[in-house]
């Protein structure tokens, strides 16, 4: 499906009731999507409501869109692989990573699903560099990292995988057609570009790095998808280290501001979200 195949979808917004979207995962409860979401359709002037909500199984999650009319609703951990059985069309790029993080509810009733990670991603990047022609490191095999490496393939860039789990590392490194090494070889590797896509970092290991210090100054930019903390061991690390760091939160807002052009067919305030989130993440800091 191309990109102008969804603004050509996208329905139509009306005064009232309130369109509803929604995020479905396991937890939640840590997520500021509904913050940076309900900001920005405030800015926007879109009469919406965005909410959490936590299911046991990702039909919970399905039946909920249909029954409650909700418009379009984001898929977070542990649901973005196992609600695709249950969608009516899936987006060529969210087949090829094998994930979807956005469901549009169509005007027809059909569930349609995208992935804007991958979008997330390289935009997040191109922020600080240019992926084309540059080497990417990339710490982690699960969800994030087929995203990351989906993305930066399609830019031009140069992936290499590392894992703790050879099997699932090298089955990923097979099907994108990259280099895979363990991740205790990381001190052996040179890229311009290292990518955390591992949960080490944010809770309950907070204050935790994925790799020593030493490996660091192989790279010159180091990337955490990590958004809470902003400012995760890693990246504080690479700062000693002299690499230019890049946190989760310009990944985090365009994957968002990515799925309110496909249930609005409108451009979000990017920066304006960015502002909302990078707010209440100082507040949480200074706490
Ligand atoms: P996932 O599918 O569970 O994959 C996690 C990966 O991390 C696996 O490859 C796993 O290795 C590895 N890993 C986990 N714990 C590890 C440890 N202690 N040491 C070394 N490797 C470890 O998770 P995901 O969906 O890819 O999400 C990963 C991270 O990306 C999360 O922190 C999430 O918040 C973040 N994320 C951020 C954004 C954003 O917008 N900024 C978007 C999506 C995801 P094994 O294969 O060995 O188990």
């Amino acid at each position: 499906m191309m990109p102008d195949e969804r603004s050509r979808s996208a329905i139509t917004m009306k005064e009232s009731p309130p369109a509803i979207f929604a995020l479905f995962g396991n937890p939640v409860g840590h997520s500021l999507s509904p913050l940076m979401h309900n900001a920005a359709y405030k800015k926007m002037g879109i009469n919406a409501s965005y909410c959490s909500c936590c299911v046991e199984r990702p039909h919970e999650a399905i039946e909920k869109i249909k029954k409650r009319s909700i418009r379009g609703a984001s898929v977070t951990i542990p649901f973005k692989t196992a609600v695709i059985p249950y969608l009516d069309e899936v987006q060529d790029s969210a087949r090829t990573i094998g994930a979807v993080n956005t469901i549009l509810h169509d005007d027809k009733g059909r569930l349609r699903g995208y992935n804007t990670d991958w979008i997330g991603i390289v935009l997040g990047l191109e922020e600080s560099l240019k992926i084309q022609d540059k080497t990417f490191a990339i710490l982690g095999a699960g969800g994030a990292a087929r995203a990351v490496v989906f993305g930066i393939l399609q830019k031009g860039g140069t992936p290499l995988i590392l894992n703790r789990t050879t099997t699932r590392g090298e089955e990923m490194a097979l099907e994108f057609g990259c280099p895979f090494h363990h991740l205790s070889e990381i001190e052996a590797i040179r890229a311009d570009c290292l990518i955390n896509t591992t949960p080490v970092g944010m809770a309950p290991e907070e204050g935790k790095s994925p790799i020593a210090t030493e490996a660091l100054t192989n790279f010159r930019w180091v990337m955490d998808c990590i958004y809470n903390p902003l400012k995760t061991r890693l990246l504080q690390d690479a700062e000693g280290a002299g690499c230019t760091t890049i946190s989760g939160v310009g990944m985090f807002v365009h994957q968002g501001a990515e799925q309110i052009k496909i249930w609005t067919g409108k451009e979000p305030p990017r920066d304006f979200m960015r502002q909302v989130v990078l707010e209440r993440l100082g507040a949480q800091d200074g706490d």
